[in-house]
């Protein structure tokens, strides 16, 4: 299983982390941990991609946002005009699609959210303390997150340390949440595009990036006309 998350309209990415994947050892479907656009210049056509892969998908706060399921004013300046920028250049089926995605999908042994179990579209889990206090609300065994950009691994069971580099395979066993980072937009210091594969046989996920365009991507940002603050972004992978 291919499992990604916030792809954020940032379609180079999104294809440099298919090409990866399947190079890798292919997949069989795809999960898609929210937020499919907002921030990037190619939102359609990473709705039809993803579409086109038949990706289960969990609906993510700018999903929402651009398809008029949460007030703007709930977002930062930047995200709000990429929120509003996205709206109108979404088909109508793609509207359709994203209104109609689900907070919550359960896949066991995981149960796929954005944000957190407690609350799949707004809360960060940014913390092993954090991971602890919303591990009630997950309807499996491991939970699957994004939302936060970063990738890493905390026990619900008990407060240890991150648990990832970016090219580790790290075991199933207890309760894990997992977030595989961002294929769109990092935020861990690292610009190249993040994703997981989970080996159900194996029992194991494996972390990977990949290199993508990053120049070509953070032009159409500008050539857009989307706030200047998102190209410079992707550079930075903050
Ligand atoms: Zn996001």
């Amino acid at each position: 299983m291919l499992v990604v998350a916030d792809v954020h309209g940032n379609l180079r990415a999104l294809d440099a982390v298919l090409e990866d994947a399947r190079i890798g050892g292919g997949f069989d479907c795809v999960w898609v941990l929210g937020d499919l656009v907002g921030y990037g210049p190619n939102p359609e056509e990473c709705v039809t991609r993803l579409r086109g892969l038949k990706a289960r998908c969990v609906a993510g706060n700018h999903d929402l946002g651009a398809v008029g399921g949460i007030d703007l004013r709930k977002f930062n300046h930047d995200a709000a005009a990429a929120c509003a920028w996205t709206a109108e250049r979404l088909s109508e089926s793609s509207v359709a699609y994203l209104r109609g995605l689900p907070l919550r999908l359960h896949v066991p042994p995981f149960e796929l959210v954005h944000g957190s179990p407690r609350e799949p579209v707004w809360e960060y889990v940014l913390s092993a303390a954090d991971a602890v206090r919303v591990a009630g609300y997950c309807n499996d065994m491991h939970c699957l997150t994004g939302h936060t950009h970063r990738p890493v691994v905390y026990s619900m069971e008990a407060e240890s340390a991150p648990d990832v580099s970016v090219t580790s395979t790290v075991e199933l066993g207890g309760r894990l949440l997992i977030n595989p980072g961002a294929v769109g937009q990092p935020r861990d210091g690292d610009p190249r595009a993040a994703y997981i594969l989970y080996d159900s046989e194996a029992g194991n996920v494996r972390f990977n990036r990949v290199e993508y365009d990053v120049d070509g991507a953070a032009a159409e940002v500008l050539r857009c006309g989307l706030p200047q603050s998102l190209a410079w972004r992707l550079h930075a992978g903050r």
